[in-house]
């Protein structure tokens, strides 16, 4: 079985229909980039960079940033690399930032909705991440998007460093601009939000989550965190649709991304990259090319 899959490490999977497929890795570090491209990773579908942030004693500064989001993007060449901004808030303290005590930390201070409050952690990372995007293939993406307010205000806030990165005589490169796509308002806004992005990601995790109101981290629950569950079909559904309406990609980063029975599934709705764990890259463009 190890052998069979092995034969699909390396190739660019199509469905029988002909359809090319991404099957790409999400990263937390670039200590995982030779594993990745080892398990034949067609460039990063979500890099969580807020492991960046968590792990040193102090913030990365904008320069480290970019020295980091360069090699990821340029070990990956000619594929993409999504950086997804920091996504931490709620539960998690930043190094010399407080934490605020929340009742409910998963529908709290997180995500963008953090990130939007504090531009002095956004811009820099923004920064980071258009200087990457003129040394390789660089994306953006937001997380725990509810509204289309924070998509335009996050659009700006790019435009804004952009502009001050090329008055600086800086290099910027071209930037697609996404979101995720794991929240319930923002997939039954799905066909509003298309219109202002270029790609949607959808994380199946916390849309599920949110869906079935359901703590993921609650092992009681597990019986109802499920992404083939009729009700999160219906948002993962809903939001393809919205991309093939007006004609934007869409991909998925959450678990249900590298799982047998839901790969058929997301491929029929539209889905042309699918991002996982490296180790189950193998198996997936095996599915892919059975499909
Ligand atoms: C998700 O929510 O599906 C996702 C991919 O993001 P994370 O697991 O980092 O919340
Ligand atoms: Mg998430």
């Amino acid at each position: 079985e190890r052998r069979a899959l092995a034969a699909f490490t390396h190739v660019a999977p199509k469905t029988h229909d002909g359809r090319a497929i991404e099957v790409a890795a999400n990263l937390g570090s670039e200590a995982e980039i030779d594993g990745a491209l080892g398990f034949g990773a067609m460039g990063v579908g979500l890099f969580r960079t807020e492991f960046l942030f968590m792990h040193g004693k102090t913030l990365p500064s904008e320069d480290e940033q970019f020295r980091i989001y360069a090699r990821v993007v340029k070990a990956f060449d000619p594929h993409a690399v999504i950086f997804r901004t920091l996504d931490i808030g709620g539960d998690k303290a930043l190094p010399g930032i407080a934490p605020e005590r929340e009742e409910n930390p998963f529908l709290g201070w997180r995500g963008i909705r953090m990130c939007l409050d504090r531009p002095h952690l956004l811009k820099p990372q923004l920064r980071a991440i258009l200087r990457a995007a003129a040394v390789g293939t660089a994306r953006v993406m937001f997380p725990m998007v509810t509204d289309i307010a924070e998509v335009t205000a996050a659009r700006a806030l790019i435009e804004a460093c952009r502009q001050e990165l090329m008055d600086e005589g800086r290099e910027a490169g071209p930037l697609e601009v996404g979101i995720m796509v794991e929240t319930p308002a923002a997939a039954l806004c799905a066909a509003t939000l298309a219109r202002e992005v270029d790609f949607f990601s959808i994380g199946t995790n916390d849309l599920t989550q949110y869906t079935m109101a359901a703590d993921r981290t609650n092992a009681r629950l597990a019986h109802l965190n499920r992404a083939d569950h009729p009700a999160v079909l219906a948002m993962i559904e809903m939001t393809c649709r919205a991309a093939r309406e007006a004609g934007i990609k869409v991909g998925v980063c959450g678990e249900a991304a590298g799982e047998p029975d839901m790969i058929p599934r997301l491929l029929g709705w539209g889905v042309s990259e699918l991002s996982m764990s490296p180790s189950l890259i193998p198996r997936a463009k095996k599915i892919v090319s059975e499909t």
